[in-house]
């Protein structure tokens, strides 16, 4: 890097806007690694100093972004011919609109409210007690709304929330995608549940001793998705995630249950998916804002496809049964490729979201959706959501929760004020397909797919999707990757293809 000397008004270049933005970049990893090891190996007993520390980090890095400097450096910032730096600049300014709308005062207050709720809602959930949790739920919603006006909006105070975490998606556009979805898929879910289901599932309890059951998941996420350990680990933690702090430092978790092998397996090539699209990001824009995904569902989209559209895929149980077999002995006696594959894709509509399988997976978002629309239009009131939650459960899956903390107490988001996140998850579904049926658009990586060898693939994504970070918006990802906006249609024949040939609806 050249250093010019710049004087302290000068804001012709964008050397001093890049050095301020890898310095922030460094301190936001500095405290992802601090929180990574927060939650896999510290000692109980460093949580509290270990709060403070990140939260120093993440002050430092905020007092950057909002001081005055940046303001003029962002405002006085010439029109790049690079289009790299003309993807930064808009991004960044982006971004910076959008923390300094925000008073001082509003982030403390939310800041504050979030830890209280989330602490509130650990024992509501333990409990079994809704009514405990409701007045911070109400504050969430309550601070959602005030966050929506803080940023403005045109149509909808969702808008301006879903926009964090899918830029550019619109509350109308969900509803629109998530209905076809609903009225498409929902007489599936029908057919599926009346249909009779033989199969055996006892395999999916057997003992799989937990070091080999870690060796074969490794196995898989290196040969089959392309991990490396020059540039990732795998570790514990109770509540599996991904983190980087650069595109050669990817760290991912999972946990183990002996006899029940699909939370490590699964779980560890979801977040390889994760892990492989922050890999596949061009190095030109390491440590800049730009050196993340475009979003939660492009995110998700990767996870997705490793997990479920090649992980449960019928062409990789052919492949990998032999050296499941030889991981897993007890549990493969007697059983085949084939039932084992059944058994990984069984459809049973239950409570709980992340256990969900591909197809009711999405009415779990869906009901959610829908009600966060509800709460923060006002249409509905807190003290009457679980009411609201167990109807849709009814309505959509057939089934009720026998207790507030396998019903709507049982996700972590609205505790942490992430309302506007769930519909991303189903996004992620939905491109997970178009991005995969696009990718076998060429015979080749077809062909690749049908043998389970996804080395083609990989490249595809890194073509069209991962190297661009947050340089490209989703909708423009979507487009030019798959040649049409998001919509259900690849999804839900999908589907239809895998599951009525499992069920043997045809
Ligand atoms: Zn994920």
């Amino acid at each position: 890097m050249t250093t010019a000397p710049q004087s302290a008004e000068s804001t012709g270049d964008l050397s001093e806007l890049k050095r301020l933005l890898h310095q922030m970049s460094d301190l936001s990893a500095a405290e992802a690694l601090m929180s990574w090891d927060q939650e896999t190996f510290m000692p109980p007993a460093a949580a509290r100093v270990r709060g403070l520390q990140m939260a120093s980090l993440a002050g430092l890095a905020h007092e950057l972004f909002t001081a005055p400097r940046m303001s003029e450096l962002l405002n006085g910032a010439p029109t790049p011919d690079d289009q790299t730096d003309a993807a930064l600049l808009r991004v960044v300014r982006r971004d910076h609109a959008k923390a300094t709308r925000l008073p001082g005062e509003f982030v403390e207050e939310r800041s504050r409210a979030q830890n209280e709720a989330h602490h509130a809602w650990i024992a509501a959930r333990q409990n079994n007690d809704f009514a405990s949790f409701a007045p911070h739920l109400e504050k969430m919603f309550e601070l959602a709304r005030r966050y929506a006006d803080h940023q403005g909006y045109d149509d909808h105070p969702y808008d301006a929330l879903l926009d964090d975490y899918e830029p550019g998606m619109k509350a109308a556009q969900v509803k629109v995608i998530f209905a076809d979805l609903r009225d498409r898929t929902l007489p599936l879910l029908r057919r599926i549940a009346a249909a009779p289901d033989a199969a055996d599932y006892s395999m999916l309890t057997r003992p799989f001793p937990l070091d080999a059951q870690r060796a074969f998941a490794v196995r898989v996420a290196q040969q089959a998705f392309g991990l490396s350990p020059d540039f990732s680990r795998l570790d514990e933690s109770a509540h599996p995630f991904q983190t980087s702090f650069s595109r050669d430092d990817l760290r991912i978790t999972t946990r183990f249950d002996e006899t029940y092998f699909p939370m490590s397996l699964f779980g560890t090539w979801h977040e390889t998916g994760h892990a492989m699209y922050e890999h596949g990001i061009s190095a030109a824009l390491e440590r800049t804002p730009l050196s993340g995904g475009a979003s939660l569902g492009v995110h998700e989209s990767q996870s997705r496809m490793f997990e479920n559209l090649l992980g449960r895929s019928r062409a990789f149980w052919q492949r990998y049964f032999p050296a499941f077999a030889e991981a897993a002995p007890e549990v493969a006696a007697g059983v085949s490729a084939e039932s084992l594959y059944r058994a990984v894709n069984r459809v049973r509509p239950d409570l709980i979201r992340v256990e969900a399988d591909e197809v009711t997976y999405n009415f779990h978002i869906m009901l959610r959706f829908e009600l966060e629309l509800s709460l923060l239009e006002g249409t509905l009131k807190v003290a009457e959501l679980p009411e609201a939650w167990n109807a849709r459960m009814q309505e959509f899956l057939g089934v009720t929760p026998p207790s507030d903390a396998q019903g709507v107490l049982q996700d972590i988001h609205w505790s942490a004020g992430l309302i506007g996140y769930f519909p991303t998850y189903t996004i992620g579904n939905l491109l997970s397909v178009q991005l995969l049926d696009a990718a076998k658009a060429q015979p080749e990586i077809a062909a690749e797919v049908e043998r389970a060898e996804y080395g083609k693939l990989r490249e595809w994504l890194t073509q069209h999707v991962h190297q661009y970070g947050r340089s490209k918006t989703p909708a423009e990802i979507t487009l030019a990757a798959t040649g049409r906006p998001l919509s259900a249609d690849a999804y839900v024949k999908y589907l239809f293809g895998k599951y009525e040939d499992l069920y043997g609806l045809r």
